[in-house]
């Protein structure tokens, strides 16, 4: 590891403060620690977001629940708000990593980091949330922009994600075994505005399926989702699966996530 300065700070204005003079952040630091170890990452100068108490939390707000930055996955699986409203999301957080990862990885931590094959850009793209930052509000439909990149600036800082609570929604992730990342996962949520299907784990980043929500939209049923062809041409191939075991995958797991979401 190279050496580097830690700064703790205890408000969200301070923690931007530093971010902005050029700090990098550290949340549960699931990422930013394994590859400092490597030295894949030379930050110089961190700043640790886990004594700013203002950004973890989960709170119902109209039709929304709004989760902190720094909330670990631990304690968005356990919440009963969230198991009881959304099960989606809080299912889809209990099956994040081990127990170890799950409690000290932060939902700021992975949307900002947008792993192709993470959970959370799932959820966050298939119930249309925004994500809240120090700057501004942005539409998931605007955030995740490839492969670990995101529309965040330099400096900028995830405050919290505003989640719409859907008419229904499931998730079902295809675990890749060694580590628990999604080979493929499909976050479905049938919404007064439409169908949303979010994939993860099968391209360079999270997408959109249009020809599923299509097909949804007109009927929510596995039937519907089942007669719908998924073209393998831009998914990933890998020692783990091929392009065309990826395509499948998304079709069963989008029927097995509308079989769910429909009780
Ligand atoms: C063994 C293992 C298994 C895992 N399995 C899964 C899995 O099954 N599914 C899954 O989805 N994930 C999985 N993860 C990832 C894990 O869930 C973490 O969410 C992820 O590693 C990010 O970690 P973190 O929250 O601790 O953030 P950190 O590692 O501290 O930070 C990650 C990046 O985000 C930036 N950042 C952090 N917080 C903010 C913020 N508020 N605003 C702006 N930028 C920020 C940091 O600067 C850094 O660049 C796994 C990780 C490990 C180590």
């Amino acid at each position: 590891m190279y050496a580097f300065t830690l700064e703790r700070p205890s408000t969200t204005a301070d923690a931007a403060k530093l971010a902005a003079a050029g700090a990098k952040v550290l949340a549960g630091g699931q990422t930013l620690l394994a590859s400092m170890k490597l030295r894949l990452s030379d930050p110089g100068r961190l700043v640790d977001l886990s004594n700013v108490k203002e950004l973890a939390g989960i709170r119902r707000e109209g039709n929304a629940f709004v989760i902190g930055a720094m909330t670990r996955h631990a304690d968005v699986a356990a919440s009963a708000e969230l198991k009881s409203a959304l099960p989606a999301l809080a299912g889809l957080a209990a099956h994040i990593g081990d127990r170890q990862v799950r409690a000290m990885g932060t939902l700021g931590g992975s949307v900002a980091n947008n792993d192709p094959a993470a959970d959370y850009p799932a959820a966050v793209l298939g119930l249309g949330a925004t994500v809240v930052t120090t700057q501004r509000k942005i539409s998931a439909d605007d955030f995740f922009t490839g492969m670990f990149s995101t529309a965040l600036n330099d400096g900028e800082l995830i405050t919290a994600i505003s989640f719409p609570i859907p008419k229904r929604a499931a998730y079902k992730k295809f675990v890749q075994p060694a580590s628990r990342f999604a080979l493929v996962g499909v976050f479905v949520a049938q919404t007064d505005s439409g169908v949303r299907v979010a994939v993860t784990g099968a391209g360079s980043g999270v997408f959109r399926h249009k020809g599923l929500e299509d097909a949804l939209g007109k009927s929510f049923t596995a039937q519907a989702a089942a007669a719908v062809k998924i073209d393998a041409a831009d998914l990933n191939a890998d020692i783990h699966a091929s392009a065309a075991y990826r395509a499948n995958l998304i079709s069963v797991q989008t029927q097995r996530a509308v079989t769910q979401a429909l009780g």
